[in-house]
């Protein structure tokens, strides 16, 4: 357990985590002084917290990993932020990510590329990878991340972390930079799934700053009692069939020793077909491209970002100032999100996508009648290269199962489940809206020893205060 970082050990604090990031590069912007935990007797009082850098964080640089938003300093705090900040935790920083959370990798970035610490020749995963790379390495025991289409749960499968995409709504989006307004999330990634529902059960619901936040008041007790509580538990479980299909041989192995540690505990399994899964990554990239178009459409230069050139007119700014600050990943989803949507051209892609995402919402809800959860794996694949990627088409299409929850508006916990391989391997529950508290139990069930494993070489630093 941690303890929070007394003035006693905060020099020792600092210097483990500056050592530690120079090779890992998880953190882009460390500060234990800048924003001082407010006193309160929450057991989470003083714990540190990293928050991605997309989440405003008042006071600290907000840059999204953009040139855009390079000198970029946030002025309010996220509504969740301030819900942690009022319990008592502990901002110490901000984690690097996939500019504006496009990606998978966390090498889109201005702040560099974020390693993977059970192997520095591989990928933290992202968008939220600085996130990840930072729990797992044991600089702090949580970090904030945001999902839109995998971002918290693929690093975290990546990094053998757990991580929390929550119902869409269920955590408020004010104050997270809006990447694809439909489908983001702010999520939680932690070293124990008790921190984790703390967190959830902290800063979820109604926000009036966020037309689509839901108020949960009715689901509040069943999810804010500890897992740990919850005896025996009965339940219905989809699982996919179990040729390997797309799945390495790993990830293949550890699948289907969930299938059987599910059995193990007395679950029903069934394998089912996911009649939309193909067709789901290519809707969630026409719906998050055109979203993102226009969400990405207020960084011109003058309203926000950075101005570049010596332009005499708005559209020569914009020009100029769009096509030197943006990466290469974000004016290529610029584009093509622009594309998809152009006039006259609707229903032959954004149309046809919303249509998909509708049969899948359907799918699910009949699927959840007869199911309390499906298990997936997080991603087909461990932790690639951080040098010599994927080709950027592989790494979008290993989202295939992580955006059903996205466009379900669905909550998902990833769960490390083969840290015995050399590089972790994470596996997900999805369950019906609102079903957090079961999903915490499930993942409970699956890992009663709760506990990650870390890389060899990396201890929490929060030992340092337990003397
Ligand atoms: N990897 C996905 C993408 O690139 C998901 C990103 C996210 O969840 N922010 O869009």
């Amino acid at each position: 357990m941690w303890s929070g970082v007394t003035s006693r050990h905060k020099e020792q604090y600092r210097a483990a985590v500056e050592a530690m990031n120079k090779n890992i590069r998880s953190i882009c912007h460390f500060d234990c002084d800048a924003i001082p935990a407010r006193p309160t007797t929450h057991p989470l009082s003083e714990i540190p917290i990293l928050v991605k850098d997309n989440i405003s964080v008042s006071g600290l640089p907000l840059t999204c990993g953009s040139p855009i938003l390079a000198n970029y300093k946030a002025v309010y705090n996220a509504t969740v932020v301030e819900r942690l900040l009022d319990a008592g935790l502990h901002v110490v920083g901000k984690t690097n990510l996939d500019e504006f959370g496009m990606g998978a990798s966390t090498t889109h970035s201005i702040h560099g590329k974020t390693k993977n610490p059970w192997d520095l020749s591989r990928s933290a995963g992202g968008s939220s990878g600085g996130s990840a790379a930072s729990v797992a390495s044991g600089m702090a025991p949580l970090a904030l991340g945001s999902d839109t289409g995998g971002s918290v749960r693929q690093p975290a499968s990546f990094c053998g972390v757990y991580g929390l995409k929550p119902t869409y709504g269920a955590l408020s989006r004010f104050g997270l930079v809006a990447f694809a307004s439909s489908l983001d999330c702010i999520g939680v990634l932690g070293e124990s799934l008790e921190y984790i529902e703390q967190i959830f059960s902290l800063s979820k619901g109604m926000d009036p700053r966020d037309a689509s936040s839901v108020d949960i008041s009715n689901a509040r007790d069943s999810s804010s009692s500890p897992s740990t509580e919850k005896k025996s538990l009965s339940a219905r479980i989809a699982v996919l069939s179990f040729d390997r299909g797309i799945l390495s041989e790993s990830t293949h192995r550890v699948y289907r020793k969930g299938c059987d540690m599910l059995l193990a505990q007395g679950y029903e399994i069934e394998t089912v077909d996911f009649p939309l899964i193909e067709n789901a990554i290519a809707a969630y990239y026409i719906i998050a491209t055109a979203e993102a178009s226009s969400n990405l459409a207020r960084y011109d230069g003058i309203r926000y970002g950075k101005r570049k050139g010596q332009a005499d007119t708005y559209l020569e700014y914009l020009f100029d100032t769009r096509s030197q600050a943006f990466g290469n990943e974000v004016v290529f989803r610029t584009l093509l999100g622009t594309y998809v949507l152009r006039s006259g051209f609707y229903d032959q892609y954004y149309g046809k996508a919303l249509a998909v995402r509708r049969d899948l919402v359907s799918a699910f809800r009949r699927l959840f009648a007869s199911y309390d959860a499906v298990f997936l794996p997080v991603y087909p694949i461990e932790a690639f290269s951080v040098e010599d990627s994927l080709d950027e088409v592989a790494i979008k299409y290993g989202d295939i199962f992580n955006v059903l929850a996205n466009l379900g508006g669905l909550p998902a916990l990833s769960f490390p489940m083969g840290e015995d391989e050399r590089l972790p391997v994470g596996m997900q529950f999805v369950g019906p809206a609102h079903s957090e508290s079961k999903l915490f139990s499930l993942v409970q069930s699956m890992r009663p020893e709760e506990k990650i494993m870390r890389p060899s070489g990396y201890t929490s630093l929060g030992m340092m205060g337990s003397e």
